[in-house]
């Protein structure tokens, strides 16, 4: 009784799990994530909700996605990182599915899951932050996801913090998660080892020699083995979080910030940088109480958690 299935897209990988009414996952499943068709991501979704259901007595499915839904929940309007342009995602999933589907952010998806059942349980104001291919920003507030007037509040990573730098995928530049997220970390290796510099050298020959296979994965395990120039790589994004952070500190004050996604593997290595950029850069500082920054509790597995516990209780969740 009570179980759903959450499945979790992202840029990269999409993970779906069987959900228990606490937030247990009882069972679970990955792939890649098929590139550029809406309709292999479909596919791909009934696979996995066909595999998971063997066993499994499912009343409901949620869907978190990298991407832009509209209030209603039932469109995808826009992706950064997928093929999704103005998707009627859930009326076509409840189609194949023949169950009730709900269709929410990956990052609202996850912001729930800390706060019902993680690192963000008790806090009013809560931001969550997730660090993956992209940003995904996500606000509980008062016990709700606040999603603004159309759906697609929280898209933090969008925020020009360099005007005239990086391309970012949204066709702007500059955008923060260019700066702070797993695929910044590895474009950052990338261009270091194809310089001529020592650090360069020893650090593609520690990776294994070939600089394009290098990702933000490959430096977070360097890092954690002891490599130093890996630690400074993940320290700069830890800093540009930081920077990020007390911008949204100004604009929001929430008492916590919890930080999620695939980069947070690194931990501390990630986490302690950004306390110390936003401490630095947080206006009003010294004069103001400051809101802590947390590693997420529930790790890579918040989204699926989220969008499953979403899909039962969807109606108190949403403001
Ligand atoms: C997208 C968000 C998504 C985030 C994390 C961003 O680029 O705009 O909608 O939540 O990546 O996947
Ligand atoms: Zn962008």
């Amino acid at each position: 009784r009570g179980l759903a299935i959450g499945i979790d897209i992202g840029g990269t990988k999409v993970a779906a799990g069987v959900v228990d009414a606490d937030g247990r996952v009882l069972a679970e499943a990955r792939r890649s994530t098929p590139g550029a068709d809406p309709r292999a991501v479909e596919r791909t979704i009934v696979e996995l909700v066909d595999e998971l259901s063997a066993g499994h007595r499912i009343s409901s499915v949620g869907i978190g996605a990298a991407g832009w839904m509209d209030l209603d929940g039932g469109t995808v309007l826009f992706s950064p990182h997928l093929a999704w342009r103005n998707e009627p995602l859930r009326d076509s999933l409840q189609n194949l599915l023949r169950r009730p589907v709900l269709l929410t952010n990956d990052a609202d998806a996850a912001a729930w899951a800390e706060w019902r059942f993680g690192a963000g349980q008790g806090e009013s104001r809560l931001v969550c932050i997730t660090l993956g291919t992209g940003i995904g920003g996500a606000m509980v507030m008062d016990g709700r996801v606040e999603r603004g007037r159309y759906g697609v509040a929280g898209e933090f990573g969008h925020q020009i913090i360099f005007p005239g730098g990086h391309r970012c995928e949204c066709g702007n530049r500059g955008c923060w998660e260019q700066y702070a997220s797993g695929n910044a970390l590895g474009r950052e290796a990338r261009q270091l080892v194809k310089t001529n510099s020592q650090e360069g050298r020893a650090l593609l020959e520690k990776a294994g020699g070939d600089a394009d296979s290098i990702t933000g994965a490959t430096i977070t395990a360097l890092a954690l083995a002891g490599d130093a120039t890996s630690r400074e790589l993940i320290a700069d994004q830890g800093e540009w979080l930081g920077l990020g952070l007390a911008n949204l500190a100004a604009a929001l004050d929430p008492g916590m910030f919890v930080i999620g996604g695939g980069l947070c593997d690194a931990g501390d290595l990630l986490a302690d940088p950004a306390r110390a950029a936003f401490a630095k850069n947080l206006t009003g500082r010294g004069f103001r109480p400051m809101a802590r920054i947390e590693l997420a509790a529930l790790g890579p597995r918040a989204g699926m958690i989220g969008a499953a516990d979403l899909s039962r209780v969807s109606g108190r969740a949403y403001s």
